[in-house]
């Protein structure tokens, strides 16, 4: 089976359970346009963390790597009126772009970026109130520091999603030692031993290529 045919799969599937989004659709399109890279979650992938924050009345996000906002407007949308997703990005133009997004989509009064390296951004932040959702999409190396400020922000019952943890299955090959695979590697071997959550990999396959979001529950 081919990229394209998962591709296809995708849109498939999309035609059924995502209605046509003008918003969404000029996102993607100014993200393009002003030279981000076209590695934001899928729109299927953006509302199934959409289906989660609702499963679990998010009232306040946490998400860790903006690029053009994509993921954090999908999140975003789950919230209630007086919601609030933080989003944390290294890189000022994606920031800049993202604003541009969120503004384009009409949720500024719920989503606040913060530019800045993401780890030290979270070192600052409280748990007062706690968090509800935690997605952790960033420079894979930081996943283990992402995590464990992440279960330090997040409420009991709370969940973390870490994306691409499974990377066309390399993750499970000891030939690839890439810093992003070895991030991935990281997490997994402190989770053996995290009393403090539970966790599984879900691997996925669509428009995206193979790969697979960790969600894991706050005990
Ligand atoms: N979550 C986004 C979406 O699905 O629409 C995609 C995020 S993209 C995969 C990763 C982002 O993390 C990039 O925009 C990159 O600039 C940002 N990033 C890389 N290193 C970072 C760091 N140390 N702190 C915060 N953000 C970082």
């Amino acid at each position: 089976t081919s990229q394209e045919d998962w591709a296809r799969s995708d849109n498939y599937h999309n035609s059924f359970l995502l209605p046509q989004d003008q918003i969404l659709d000029d996102v993607l399109k100014n993200s393009i346009d002003k030279g981000l890279p076209e590695i934001a979650v899928s729109a299927a992938q953006g509302k199934f963390l959409n289906l989660l924050a609702r499963s679990v009345q998010a009232k306040r996000i946490l998400e860790v790597g903006t690029l053009g906002g994509y993921s954090a407007i999908w999140l975003a949308r789950a919230l209630p009126e007086d919601g609030e997703l933080i989003t944390l990005e290294y890189n000022e133009h994606n920031a800049k772009v993202a604003q541009e997004n969120i503004d384009r989509a009409g949720l500024s009064g719920k989503v606040k970026i913060i530019v800045g390296k993401g780890h030290e951004s979270m070192l600052k932040l409280t748990p007062n109130p706690p968090f509800d959702l935690v997605f952790i999409d960033a420079d894979k190396p930081n996943n283990i520091n992402y995590f464990t400020e992440g279960k330090r922000l997040v409420r009991k019952g709370g969940i973390i999603i870490v994306d691409n943890v499974v990377r066309y299955a390399r993750v499970a090959d000891p030939e690839y030692t890439s810093p992003n695979v070895e991030g991935v590697r990281t997490l997994l071997k402190a989770l053996k031993d995290d009393a403090e959550v539970d966790a599984t990999t879900i691997a996925t396959v669509g428009e995206k290529g193979y790969d697979g979001f960790l969600y894991a529950i706050r005990k």
